[in-house]
Order: C-alpha cells, then structure tokens, then sequence
C-alpha cells in the first residue's frame, strides 16, 4: 500500500509499526533518501492493502482498531486525523495485513496473464524486482523476477519449451507462497521463509518461450506473416500439442554452446515444431536473453523446469562438480523423482551452464503423461516439486533434513 508521511515518521519506526523488515521496506523504496522523508511524501509499504471504512455512530478509532483488529498505531499512521476530530460518515482507510491468496491458479498461462500476475505482486510486495531481460522473436517481454538480498544466488526457469507451460505455473505459485509466507509469517513444510530473505537472491524467470507458450494456450496470433510461417512449419495443421519451439521452429534448449554441433548434425535441418537447433547456436532471441542473463548474474546454481518424465537431470560429461550428486540426491528424496546422471544429448541450456561455470544445473522433468500436460495435473506437480523448491534455499546440508 502506499503511506503518506506524517510528522515524526521515519524508516525506523514504519519498520516496527507494521512489522515490515527494514531492509525489505528500504527495498519496497529504492528512489527515496531513507534519512530525509518529508511530511506529504508518499511511500510504498510491503504486505498491506488498505480498505476504506466509513465511520459510524458510536465509534472510535480505539474501538475500530478492535473489531478490525488492526493495531492503532498502524491506522493513526495511515490516516492523517485528528482522532477527537472524527464525525460520522467520515471514511478512514483501513490497513489490512495480505494473509490470503492474492492470484488464481486455475488455468494455464498465457504471456498476457503472466505479466498481470507479476505487476499484481509486485504491487503487493513492493521490494521484489521485475525486469525485462529480453524481447522474444514477436517482440513479446521476457521476465526476471528477482526477491531476496543474499550472497547466494539461485536461479530457476520455465517454459522454455512451448508445450510445457504449467511449469510456469509451478514457477508462479511457488513465488506466490514464499512471498505470502514471508507476509503471513505461515512456514512451509515447517520451513519459516523469513530467514531467506537475507541470505537467498532468487531469480526466477518464468516464461522463457511466451511466443510458444502463447501458440499452444491461445492459438495462431493474429500477424499474418507469422501465421504463415508456424503454418507451413506444422504442415498446414492447427494442433500445436506438439510444438516445443519458438515461435519460427527452432527449439531453444538445442541452441547452447555445448556440442552443439553433435545436435545439430543429426537433428532436424529446418524449423520444425521440435528438434530444430537453429543455424548456429544462440541464433534465437530467447535462448540468447537466458545466456546473457546467466553470464551477468553468475548463479551458484540453476534449475530449467521441463516437463514431463519425474525426472532429473544433473550430469554434462563429467563436468558437474561433486555437490552437483548430493543435492540430486535431495531432490530426489523430497520429490520422488529419478536422478539421472547422463544422457545422450547436448546443447540444452543447463549442459552449457555445467560446461561453463562447473556449478550444480539441472533439467528437473515434471509431472507425468503427454504434453501438454493438462492442468488438473498441477496441484500435484507443484507439491512434488515445492521440496525441490525448498531444499534449493539451503546452502548447507543440515537444513535439508527439515524438509519433508
Ligand atoms: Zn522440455
């Protein structure tokens, strides 16, 4: 919510009136001088939403404050008033703590839905940061959120492939949960979020392929030029379930660095629904927006969430540093699904992150089935996966055994 400034108001005691860390309410307010608020300014305070009530015959702000249950001080700071000065009819604004579902997980997404379900969250909770990290091949914004202020840095991804969009679904709701845990103080699994914050930078992109992802939730988009193109790709058939690729066939986790000649030789030769590695590796805007990202940011660890097969892989030619078996392992404990060392193929996005920096990357295959994957399988999948979710905010093992 916003809050006008008030005499004697600071930082400091915004922080303790509405139990709002200080680090996060001085994140929620990047462009301000924490030592210098003025009376009037306006600042974006996490967790809350206001609603307006009209005050009655019989009240007062104390017994308000009790029927609604909100402290007196957070309405005093709310509303700049006089209290002896109420009358009634006067409308108060009312703060009131997130403590529920503040987005629908009923469907599946579309680029549009995404992009209103991040900018309500960020609105909700001002101190994560959404980001547009590239365009894709129709021009359409490709996503990073980023939450937390810790030296570790874990970075998950979705929907590179265009028939899997419910992991970013999976994506979503995780993101959801650990912010409304943060706000309603609620563990998950018996694992409080809270102490993350601090030590966790979570960088979450969760539509890497929208164009796709768009092709098989929505249908052909209306540019004629495109239409024509994914046409004649999928043989003049308008069933897309096959469809893996971007938007002009080439299929972005074939694009990387990392042998991709290998692929390249005996995969398709031309834009194809799935399969296609392109011309030349990274010759795809969405592919290239995720290699930049990963060469800016650095991660200590990166999970691309597919689907389907209860899976996991975690090996690329002997590359993976040793950690990269223990916390498989974890995963596979806390989800039930396989660790899988090698497979015979190159080229995909965490092959070249292993290639590259030698940390621990994974392609965690959800759920189980053909894809699309229908969404009546998502409950499901999002409790199998929100262990693997969770075991990836621990740096060190002993918290692992919290999770169940
Ligand atoms: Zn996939």
């Amino acid at each position: 919510m916003d809050l006008v400034i008030q005499p004697g108001m600071t930082y400091y005691r915004i922080s303790s009136i509405f139990n709002v860390p200080l680090q996060q309410l001085l994140n929620a307010n990047p462009y301000t001088n924490p030592s210098m608020l003025r009376i009037g300014q306006v600042i974006k305070v996490p967790y809350y939403q206001t609603h307006s009530y009209k005050i009655q015959s019989g009240d007062t702000l104390w017994s308000v404050s009790q029927n609604n249950q909100i402290p007196l001080d957070q309405i005093l700071a709310t509303n700049p008033i006089d209290p002896y000065q109420l009358r009634v009819g006067d409308t108060i604004t009312l703060p009131v703590r997130i403590n529920n579902d503040i987005l629908n997980f009923d469907q599946l997404y579309t680029s549009e839905r995404l992009e209103d379900d991040l900018f309500t969250l960020v609105n909700q909770y001002p101190f994560i940061s959404l980001r547009e990290i590239g365009r894709s091949v129709q021009n359409k914004p490709i996503y990073e959120v980023s939450i937390g202020e810790g030296d570790k840095h874990v970075h998950i991804n979705g929907s590179f492939h265009a028939n899997e969009s419910i992991t970013t679904s999976v994506i979503m709701r995780f993101l959801h949960d650990y912010l409304l845990s943060l706000s309603s103080g609620e563990p998950i699994r018996d694992v409080n979020m809270n102490a993350f914050y601090d030590q966790i930078t979570l960088s979450l992109v969760p539509m890497v392929n929208p164009d796709g992802v768009d092709l098989i939730n929505q249908g052909l988009p209306d540019d004629e030029a495109i239409r024509d193109l994914v046409l004649s790709i999928n043989n003049q058939s308008t069933n897309f379930n096959n469809w893996k690729a971007n938007i002009r066939g080439v299929d972005l986790n074939n694009q990387y660095p990392a042998n991709w000649e290998i692929e390249s030789n005996r995969k398709r030769q031309q834009p194809s629904p799935r399969n296609y590695p392109g011309p030349y590796p990274l010759s795809e805007p969405e592919a290239k927006t995720m290699a930049n990202l990963v060469e800016e940011k650095g991660f200590d660890r990166v999970l691309a969430l597919h689907t389907q097969g209860e899976v996991i892989y975690w090996g690329y030619e002997g590359l993976e540093p040793r950690e990269a078996q223990t916390i498989v392992n974890e995963y596979g404990r806390v989800s039930g699904y396989i660790p899988i060392r090698y497979v015979d193929s190159h080229a995909g996005f965490k092959d070249w992150y292993i290639q590259e920096y030698r940390r621990p990357g994974y392609t965690v295959e959800l759920g189980r089935g053909t894809n699309p994957l229908p969404f009546s399988q998502f409950d499901e999948i999002y409790e199998e996966t929100l262990g693997i979710f969770l075991v990836n905010l621990f740096f060190e093992k002993r918290g692992w055994d919290r999770i169940k």
